[in-house]
């Protein structure tokens, strides 16, 4: 049995707390090192860095000055002109499920029919596939994770695609999280512990980033280059857990939407 679980996504987290899985942990190293809207506000999970979910649009068909906000995704100008990934996804449940606790649920909804109004192809399985479809000029904006756009910068630096921070004078940027947790049936809850708080340590913080191509959950440590290189963003502040609290809400809405 681990004594650590380690995954991705706020949404998967508060599951795997709810099961009973993670136990609470106290600890003023990893509450000094990780800001409290990216970790459980009962300590049984912590962020260990950041993923920003965002617009990215095709440089030769889109102006940055088109672009403002999730929402305006829904708007007439992107009539066949929008690619999203499957609601099935937890980032994109996670995502909505934000957007229920900042719009409230009635305009959560109305916005995410529109996207689907607003589709240009089915969904894709994932956010590369996503990505090469604007590329080959399928559609023209989609929703996607900061990583896999690095990823594909990694494979053809002169992708004509870019990324677009959204939001920036409400809310913010949708961010979410990869984290860990102790687990309730670790032999070794002290050391657990202390692998934690190195991971969330100044020195281990900036590796985990750049390896995955991400944010340092701990805001003293600065992202790799390349992430650097795509901007600076005012991210939104709730607290992750709303993935997860909110999650059957959005999974729900989103099939009410016609959003597949
Ligand atoms: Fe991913």
């Amino acid at each position: 049995m681990a004594d650590v679980l380690i995954t991705v996504d706020a949404g998967n987290l508060w599951q795997a707390a709810e099961q009973g899985l993670l136990v609470k942990v106290e600890s003023e190293i990893l509450d000094d090192q990780i800001p409290a809207h990216l970790r459980d506000p009962q300590g049984r999970w912590y962020g260990l860095s950041v993923r920003a979910r965002t617009i990215v649009y095709a440089t030769d068909r889109v102006t940055p000055a088109e672009l403002s906000t999730y929402e305006a995704l829904g708007e007439p100008q992107w009539k066949g002109r929008l690619c999203l990934r499957t609601s099935k996804k937890v980032y994109n449940q996670s995502l909505v499920a934000t957007m229920i606790e900042s719009l409230g649920e009635t305009q959560a909804e109305a916005v995410v029919k529109s996207w689907v109004a607003n589709l240009a192809t089915p969904v894709f399985s994932n956010d590369s596939k996503l990505m090469q479809s604007i590329s080959a000029g399928q559609c023209d904006v989609g929703i996607v994770n900061s990583y896999y756009f690095g990823r594909l910068q990694d494979k053809d630096a002169n992708i004509p695609l870019a990324l677009y921070w959204p939001n920036q004078k409400d809310r913010g940027v949708h961010i979410n999280i990869s984290g860990a947790g102790i687990t309730r049936h670790s032999k070794n809850p002290e050391n657990a512990l202390r692998l934690l708080e190195w991971l969330a340590s100044k020195k281990a913080q900036g590796e985990i980033a750049a390896l995955n191509k991400e944010f340092p959950a701990n805001p003293n440590v600065p992202p790799a280059p390349q992430v650097v290189s795509w901007g600076t963003f005012k991210a939104d502040t709730i607290n992750v857990e709303v993935a997860g609290k909110l999650q059957v809400d959005a999974i729900k809405l989103m099939d009410r939407a016609g959003y597949r």
